[in-house]
Formats: structure tokens, C-alpha cells, sequence
């Protein structure tokens, strides 16, 4: 993940260079500005570190260690989910919260960014203990958190369960303060909002849809935006599908292989899913419906044997989980965790488009790699903010306690991330960068902009 940094770093320095940068400022003071600018991204506010300690159900005494990083709060409280993964560390957070950052910004969101994070297998621990190391995370983190400081959500390993049993914390521990709006992701009867769950999948898929509808209307400009693997794809696609490969089958994954699925608009086919046991792969399309229905039933998961498959009446190869990567297909949306495509496997992905619906599934070499190659890489800060769109929905009903119709909700959150792709397309078409450092570019414009006038640059 520290990779990132130099994406974000040439994207500062293509700022420097770049007009808006603080245009009214003479030279010496907009390179001291900029100083600041870089200083403050690259160092997130506060790190906070803590060990949860939990007796489980036999006995045993385990602590927990866990953290909060409150990146930066120049555009509001601190925003992001809470991640429960045995592969969480401090550095990893802390990223994660610089992307939470530049992705409320980017969308203007009235956020800044901050991201949790527990060191657990969370299909290690009953339930119980799972409500317990919750509570311990809002006992721990107690003062820091709250509506008007610091929003958690959901993030991989949690969902609305783990945010109904912090929200709940978070109400005994503030008596008499207002606390719907101390976490979002909650279940709607707890205060959440209708829609919220499958804000992140449909998000992505719209983001995804809404840039093929751009590339039909005005292929002559991404032709000339791109040399290009991606748009040759699309232009021998006209009378056949589009295969489409999804990594990951859980909230993310299953809902935006749905969207695949249902969509008539565009001609696609979700051909493979993956999970953390399987691939399943059909070169006529997949049953989705009938997935998505037995992972509902069986604790998320995909089935992993042919009887089962069979039984269920779903067409399908078991295939390795880590070859849906190297398929031969037209889009990828990457719903799974990090650094999925990185180095060693970045020469054999033969996808033209990856959608990235997880934080971070590409590392800055692949990146680099895979752009030069003239794949267009639909970036996390743009693609997969579906989620904290509705999160800020959320919020906003919290605070109002009163609630929209989820007609409503998908209105606004359509309406957020297509502005946002109004606002970057064009920019994307006047200059030589790739789609990720375009939305970094924006992001940072508006931030350094907001820092300025709080007489933060100097
Ligand atoms: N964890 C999600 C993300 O990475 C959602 C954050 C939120 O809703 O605050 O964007």
C-alpha cells in the first residue's frame, strides 16, 4: 500500500505545474503552500492505537490489538468504516484514511477521512465474542468517536450487525447525547437508511455503466484520451457481450454482479465470481440469482463442490480461486480485499477494464503498468464511494429523524456520483493523466483550496 504514496505524490506534483493550484498566489508562496499541502496529506492527524481486551467463551484471555487513524478533518468529522481482518496494520489504516480523505472530497462530501481497524479472523470468534470486542472498540476509542467528530461504518468483516452493537455502546457511554449519527451502516430498523447495504455494489456498477454510456457517446475523445487496449475492446464489442469477472462475492461483489446481471441497458455477462474458496466459472453467464440466493443461505459463501452446484441447478466449473484474475475477459470489478494485481501477476491480466470496488485491489507498479498498457482502470476513490454517499445520507436522517423512501435514496446517491464523473470527465480528456490521478488531482484541488482559505498553507 505505501506504493500509493507515489501515485499521490506525481499526482501533487502534476497539481504544482497545473493553474489551479492557487492561482492567485505568486510563485515563492504557492511553493511553500504546496509544501504544506504535501505535508499534510502524507501525515495523517492522529494514529490511535489500543488493545482490546476480551475473555472469550472458554476462558481465555485474548488482547486485541486495534486502531482507529484519524487521517484529516479539514471538510468535517473524521469519516470511514472499521475493517476486522487478520491482515490489518497500522500502515494499511492509515492509507485507507488518506483514501477516505481524497474520496469524500472528491465527491464533496461534508467529511474528512479516518479509517478503523481490528487485527482478528472474524469467522474465528462466536458471536458473542464479536459483540464483546465491539463494544471494547467503542469503550477504548470513546472519546475520540462521535456524530460530530469521528463517523465510523462498516468495512470488510463488518456490516450493520457490528455498527448496531457500537452504536448501541456508543448511546450508554454518551448518555442524553444525540448518537444516531455516531455510525452509519446500521441496520434500518436501528437508524439506518433504506438502501444503504447495497450502496457500495450498485454504486460500482453504476460508475462502470455510466462511463461505457460516455465511451458510445463520445468515442472520438476517449479514443484520444487513451492508446488503448480498453477502447479497442469496446469497439469490437458492438454485436457481441461483454464478459465480466467478479473478484469477491460478498456485499460488494454479489450486489454489482447483480446489477451485471440485470442490467439491459448495457450488453454484459458476468462469466466468473470468486470468493475466498472458489471460482465458478460459466463462459455462457452465470445464474446469479441463484448464486447471490445460496450465499445468502450459506453464511456468504459460494458453493465449492459440483454436487452442490448440481443440486441447486446452477451450470458452473469449479475452477482455483486466484485464476479469475488471469481470465480471459473484457471487465473486471475487483470486490475483494488489497493488492490483488500486483507485480507478479499484472502481465497476465487480459481484462481491458478493471472497476475497483475494494480499496486499493492494484499496487502502484500494476497500476502503472496496466495504464501504460492502455487498460482503463476505473479508480476506488471514484468507483466504490457509493458507500459512504449513503452513509452521509444516513447521517443527515439521523440527525433529521426522518427518513427518505429508498427510490430517494438511490435518486441522490446516482445523482452524487454522476456530477462527480460530470466534473472529471472532461478534465480526464484535456489531460495526459491516467483516470486515477485525474480524480487525485481534483480531489486535492479542492481540499488545498479549503485549506488555504482556513489560512492552513503556509
Ligand atoms: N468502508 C467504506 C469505504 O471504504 C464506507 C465508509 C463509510 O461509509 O464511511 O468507503
Amino acid at each position: 500500500m505505501s506504493e500509493n504514496k507515489s501515485v499521490i505524490e506525481q499526482s501533487l506534483t502534476a497539481l504544482l505545474k497545473d493553474d489551479g493550484f492557487l492561482p492567485d498566489l505568486q510563485a515563492q508562496t504557492r511553493e511553500q503552500a504546496f509544501k504544506s499541502l504535501v505535508a499534510i496529506l502524507s501525515t495523517p492527524n492522529h494514529i490511535h492505537k489500543s488493545f482490546l481486551r476480551i475473555v472469550l467463551e472458554n476462558g481465555t484471555i485474548e488482547r486485541i490489538p486495534s486502531f482507529r487513524v484519524q487521517h484529516n478533518d479539514t471538510l468535517g468529522p473524521y469519516k470511514g468504516g472499521i475493517r476486522f481482518h487478520q491482515t490489518v496494520n497500522e500502515e494499511e489504516v492509515s492509507n485507507f484514511a488518506r483514501l477516505m480523505t481524497l474520496k469524500n472530497s472528491l465527491h464533496e462530501l461534508p467529511f474528512g477521512g479516518g479509517k478503523g481497524g481490528v487485527i482478528i479472523n472474524p469467522r474465528e470468534y462466536s458471536e458473542k465474542e464479536l459483540n464483546l470486542i465491539c463494544k471494547k472498540y467503542v469503550q477504548y476509542f470513546n472519546d475520540i468517536l462521535g456524530p460530530d467528530k469521528d463517523i465510523p461504518a462498516p468495512d470488510a468483516g463488518t456490516g450493520e450487525r457490528e455498527m448496531d452493537w457500537m452504536m448501541a455502546e456508543y448511546k450508554n457511554t454518551h448518555p442524553g447525547e444525540p448518537y444516531r449519527g455516531s455510525f452509519t451502516g446500521k441496520s434500518i430498523i436501528n437508524g439506518g437508511s433504506l438502501g444503504r447495504k447495497h450502496a457500495t455494489g450498485k454504486g460500482v456498477y453504476f460508475t462502470f455503466r455510466y462511463m461505457m454510456n460516455d465511451f458510445l457517446e463520445n468515442e472520438k475523445k476517449w479514443l484520444e484520451a487513451q492508446s488503448n487496449r480498453f477502447a479497442k475492446t469496446l469497439l469490437n464489442k458492438s454485436d457481441s457481450k461483454l464478459r465480466v469477472a467478479v473478484q469477491g462475492f460478498g456485499n460488494l461483489g454479489a450486489v454489482a454482479a447483480m446489477e451485471a446481471f440485470q442490467c439491459n441497458y448495457l450488453q454484459n455477462q458476468v462469466v466468473a465470481v470468486s470468493d475466498h474458496n472458489v471460482m465458478l466459472y460459466n463462459s455462457d453467464g452465470l445464474d446469479i440469482p441463484a448464486l447471490v440466493k445460496y450465499a445468502d443461505e450459506n453464511n456468504g459463501d459460494l458453493p465449492v463442490d459440483e454436487g452442490t452446484l448440481s443440486s441447486q441447478g446452477i451450470k458452473a466449473t469449479i475452477e482455483e480461486r486466484d485464476d479469475l484474475l488471469e481470465l480471459d475477459v473484457d471487465v473486471m470489478i475487483m470486490a475483494a480485499l488489497e493488492n490483488q494485481i500486483h507485480e507478479d501477476n499484472m502481465k497476465k491480466i487480459k481484462a481491458s477494464i478493471i472497476v475497483e470496488g475494494a480499496n486499493a485491489p492494484i499496487t502502484d507498479d500494476a497500476d502503472k503498468y496496466l495504464s501504460d498498457q492502455g487498460v482503463l482502470i476505473i479508480p476506488d476513490i471514484l468507483a466504490n464511494a457509493g458507500g459512504v454517499i449513503v452513509s452521509y445520507l444516513e447521517w443527515i436522517q439521523g440527525r433529521e429523524t426522518q427518513f427518505y423512501k429508498e427510490e430517494e435514496i438511490y435518486d441522490l446517491l446516482f445523482e452524487k456520483m454522476q456530477k462527480t464523473m460530470d466534473t472529471i470527465l472532461p478534465q480526464f480528456f484535456g489531460d495526459p493523466f491516467p483516470l486515477r490521478q485525474n480524480c487525485y488531482i481534483h480531489s486535492v484541488m479542492k481540499l488545498s483550496t479549503v485549506l488555504f482559505r482556513q489560512g492552513k498553507l503556509y
